[in-house]
């Protein structure tokens, strides 16, 4: 049986659109053999993707994307083959979910000195558990005509420097390995180059997210092209980290984007799934 891994992917428990249970059934009709889900800040999918899946026969990866700060930048770890469990992986959860609660509320406020009223009820109602991201306001701009499409909520309102932006300082990047470590699990640096961040700034960082016990970094992701597999390939290379491969899969509306659909890992890296128990 040929393996097809997908180790990057969003339910209803964060900001994807499908239930854990829908996300799985899809995965298995792409032929995904083993599906990480990776909520942002959230284990509360877990239970019932493992439940589907063992149902399913397909391997389901509990798995986490935190949202992490370093020297003041957002960078995005996912932690892999978690114990969703864990008392110290929960405990950081719950604080990464009241900085996500009181930053909702701020960003609520700057959209309402722009005239747009009623944001922070619309996403409590949409957020299933509370979790609520940047993409249940975009979608509540688009359902309540302030956008004509998603893109347009973050140019215009969300996206970094626009009004409705609200700094945030997340967990530590150390802190955030660190609860992946005692949950069991192993931390890769998501999607590398949407950082935008230069050559030496990248060498810094792979440095200390070794240094810190991180394990891998993604290669392959849904949206890399030829040349963004070439440069994550050297990364993963040149400071010894294991591949990962993940489409970072919401939405079956974005068509771009399918589970399972990328190319595969260039051979010559370790891939990440080799560091699963
Ligand atoms: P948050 O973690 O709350 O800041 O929300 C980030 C989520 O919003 C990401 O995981 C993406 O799903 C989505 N997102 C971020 N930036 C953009 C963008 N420029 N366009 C569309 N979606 C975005
Ligand atoms: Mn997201
Ligand atoms: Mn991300
Ligand atoms: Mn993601």
């Amino acid at each position: 049986m040929t393996y097809k891994y997908d180790l990057h992917s969003h339910s209803t428990a964060s900001d994807g659109a499908l239930s854990p249970t829908e996300l799985v059934i899809r995965a298995k009709a792409q032929n995904v053999t083993a599906l990480a889900l990776t909520d942002h800040d959230t284990v509360s999918g877990l239970k019932e993707a493992i439940e589907t899946a063992s149902l399913m026969e397909i391997n389901l990866i509990a798995g986490i994307e935190l949202s992490t700060t370093w020297k003041k930048r957002c960078l995005h770890i996912v932690g892999l083959d978690i114990d969703p469990n864990s008392k110290i992986l929960l405990d950081g959860l719950e604080r990464q979910q009241n900085i996500r609660a009181e930053r909702a509320k701020t960003i609520a406020l700057k959209l309402e000195k722009k005239g747009i009223k009623g944001a922070y009820e619309a996403v409590v109602a949409a957020s299933k558990n509370g979790m609520i991201t940047r993409s249940h306001f975009a979608n509540f701009l688009l359902k309540e005509n302030h956008v004509s499409r998603g893109q347009e909520a973050f140019d215009r309102y969300l996206g970094d420097g626009k009004p409705a932006y609200v700094t945030t300082i997340w967990a530590e990047l150390n802190d955030a390995i660190n609860w992946i470590q005692q949950a069991g699990g192993v931390a890769v640096l998501a999607h590398p180059l949407r950082y935008k961040m230069t050559a030496s700034w990248m060498r810094r960082l792979l440095v200390e997210f070794k240094a810190m016990g991180g394990e891998g970094i993604e290669v392959v992701t849904g949206r890399s092209s030829k040349e963004d597999i070439r440069i994550s390939s050297n990364y993963a290379k040149k400071f010894e980290l294991a591949g990962s491969v993940g489409s970072d899969f919401h939405t079956p509306k974005n068509q771009w984007i399918e589970l399972g659909r990328f190319p595969q890992l260039p051979e010559g890296i370790l891939p990440i799934w080799e560091r699963f128990d």
